[in-house]
C-alpha cells in the first residue's frame, strides 16, 4: 500500500492552489465543498471560477499573478495544503520539492507521484463517503471501479446515513449489550426501515424503526417484510438496481416459470428459491396459496422476495399479492420491471409508437376463459393504434380474425415474438390475414408476445429484420 486513505476536515483549512485551469478549478470545488478555504494564483482564470466565487462565497480568493520558481519557498511558507495544478511540468516538481522539505501536504494533478497526497474518486452520499483509487495507476480502473460502487449504492443512502446519526445515542442507551445492538443496526440498515428510506417513505422508516427498537427491547420476534419484484422479460441486463439489491438480501425467494435461469442466478447464493410458477394450463400453486405463502414467511421474520417476470403491476397479479400483505400489516416493496411489451419491442426493433403511424399503445390479456375471448373488439379496430396481445399465442387466430371482423385492415402487420431479449428471441411477422396459417407451419415456444398495427413494418425500415438472430 503507498498511500493511506484518511479523510481530512479541511474546513479550518486554507489550501492553496498554483494554476487556474479547468482541473485547478475542480479541486478548488472539492475542497470548498467540504468547507475548506482555497486560494488559486495563477496568471489567468478559467471561467468556472466566477462561478465558484459565487456559490462558495467567501470560501474562495484569486489572485492573478504568474508565480515563478525562485518565489516559491515565500508563497509557501506557513502552507499546509498545497496543490500544484500549472501546466508547467518543471514547476509542479519545484512545487512538490518545497513542499516536501517543510513538510506541507502537496499534490501534483495528474501526477499522484511528484506530491505527498492524491485526490481519490469520491462516491458522495453525504454523511457517508466512499474513496476509490489506484495510487495514481490506473485511472480508467478507478473509473471503472467508482462508477459500480455508484450504481450498487442507492442515491438516498446518505438520508440512512443521517438517520443512523440521528438515532446512534438513542439507541446506545437503549440497547447497551453490544451484540444486541450490533444486530439491531444491521437489520435496520439492510432491511425495511433502509428500504422505506430508499423509497422517500422518511416517517415510515423512523416510526418502524422505533417499532424494532422496542421489539429489539424486549428480545421480541420482528415482522419480516415482502419485495414484489419485476424481473423484466428475460434478459438480466434489463433488471434495475433496486431489483439485484433486493435479490442480493432476501432470505426466501418465490418466482415464476417467466423468470429466466440467469436471472435466478443472481439471487444471493444461500437464499430459498421455490418455484411457484405458472405456466398456461401447469399452475404449480393456486394464487391464493401464494398469497399464504408470502405472509406466513414474512410473519416468521424472513425477508420475502416475489420475483415476477417483467412488471409486477402487468399482468402480474401484484395488486392481489398486496391486498393479502396490507391486511396483515407486513412491510412491502413494489419494484417495477421492464414489462415484456418494452423489451421485446425494442429487441425487435418495433417503437410501440411513432408519430406518424401510432400514437397509443395498449397492453391486452390475450388469455382465453372457456376457449373464447370476450373484449372490446370495436375499440381496437381504429388505425393509428398499436395493440400489444400478452398471453395470446393460443388465442391468435380469434385475435385476428375478430380484428378484421370489426373492420381493421386485414392487411395490417402483426408480429409474433418469442422469447423476447433472451438468447432465444424469435420474431414472425405476417399480416393479420396470413399469420394464423404461418403458425401452423412452425413451432413457436412460450412466451410469447403480439404486436399489431403500422409500427411492425418500422422493424424492416430500420432494419432489423436482418439481424441474425431473428427471422
Ligand atoms: N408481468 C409480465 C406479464 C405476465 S403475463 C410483464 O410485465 O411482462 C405473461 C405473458 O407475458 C406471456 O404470456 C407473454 O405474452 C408475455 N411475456 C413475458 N415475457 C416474455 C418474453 N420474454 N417474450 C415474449 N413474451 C413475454
Amino acid at each position: 500500500m503507498k498511500f493511506l486513505p484518511i479523510f481530512l476536515k479541511v474546513q479550518s483549512y486554507s489550501c492553496l492552489i498554483i494554476g487556474g485551469g479547468h482541473v485547478a478549478a475542480r479541486k478548488a470545488e472539492l475542497v470548498m465543498k467540504a468547507g475548506g478555504r482555497v486560494e488559486v494564483c495563477a496568471p489567468e482564470m478559467d471561467a468556472r471560477f466566477q462561478h465558484l466565487a459565487q456559490q462558495y462565497e467567501g470560501l474562495l480568493t484569486l489572485t492573478t499573478m504568474t508565480v515563478e520558481a525562485d518565489q516559491l519557498s515565500a508563497i509557501l511558507e506557513q502552507r499546509q495544503l498545497v496543490v500544484a495544478a500549472t501546466d508547467n511540468d518543471e514547476l509542479n516538481a519545484q512545487i512538490a520539492g518545497v513542499c516536501q522539505q517543510h513538510s506541507i501536504l502537496c499534490n501534483v494533478v495528474d501526477d499522484g507521484e511528484a506530491g505527498s497526497f492524491i485526490f481519490p474518486a469520491i462516491i458522495d452520499r453525504d454523511p457517508v463517503l466512499a474513496a476509490v483509487s489506484s495510487s495514481g495507476q490506473a485511472p480508467v480502473l478507478t473509473r471503472l471501479l467508482r462508477g459500480r460502487i455508484e450504481a450498487s449504492v442507492p442515491a438516498a443512502f446518505g438520508l440512512l446515513g443521517r438517520l443512523a446519526t440521528r438515532y446512534r445515542a438513542r439507541v446506545k442507551q437503549e440497547l447497551p449489550n453490544i451484540s444486541r445492538r450490533r444486530a439491531f443496526w444491521e437489520k435496520v440498515l439492510t432491511g425495511a426501515v433502509a428500504e422505506l428510506v430508499f423509497s422517500g417513505e422518511q416517517t415510515q422508516a423512523e416510526t418502524l424503526l422505533e417499532r424494532q427498537l422496542q421489539a429489539a427491547k424486549a428480545d421480541s420476534r420482528e415482522i419480516g417484510e415482502v419485495y414484489l419484484v419485476g424481473a423484466g422479460p428475460g434478459d438480466p441486463d434489463l433488471l434495475t438496481f433496486k431489483a439485484l439489491r433486493l435479490m442480493q438480501q432476501a432470505d426466501i425467494v418465490f418466482y415464476d416459470a417467466l423468470v429466466s435461469q440467469p436471472i435466478l442466478d443472481l439471487v444471493k447464493r444461500d437464499a430459498e428459491l421455490i418455484h411457484v410458477g405458472k405456466r398456461r394450463s401447469n399452475h404449480t400453486l393456486p394464487q391464493h396459496d401464494i398469497n399464504r405463502l408470502l405472509i406466513e414467511h414474512a410473519l416468521q421474520g424472513r425477508r420475502v422476495l416475489r420475483l415476477k417476470g417483467g412488471d409486477p403491476f402487468i399482468f402480474g397479479r401484484g395488486g392481489e399479492e398486496i391486498e393479502g400483505l396490507m391486511e396483515h400489516q407486513i412491510p412491502f416493496q413494489v419494484v417495477p420491471g421492464i414489462t415484456a411489451a418494452s423489451g421485446c419491442a425494442s429487441y425487435s426493433g418495433i417503437p410501440l409508437t411513432h408519430r406518424d403511424y401510432s400514437q397509443s399503445v395498449r397492453f391486452i390479456t390475450g388469455h382465453l376463459k372457456d376457449g373464447t375471448l370476450n373484449l372490446p373488439w370495436q375499440e381496437f379496430v381504429h388505425a393509428n393504434q398499436t395493440l400489444v396481445f400478452y398471453m395470446g399465442l393460443n388465442g391468435l387466430h380469434i385475435i385476428c380474425q375478430q380484428l378484421i371482423t370489426h373492420g381493421r385492415d386485414a392487411e395490417t402487420p402483426i408480429a409474433l415474438i418469442s422469447k423476447g431479449t433472451t438468447p432465444e428471441q424469435k420474431v414472425i411477422t405476417g399480416t393479420l390475414a396470413t399469420m394464423p396459417a404461418q403458425l401452423e407451419q412452425q413451432i413457436v415456444h412460450a412466451p410469447t408476445l403480439i404486436i399489431i398495427g403500422e409500427v411492425v413494418r418500422l422493424r424492416s425500415r430500420l432494419g432489423w429484420d436482418s439481424m441474425p438472430d431473428t427471422e
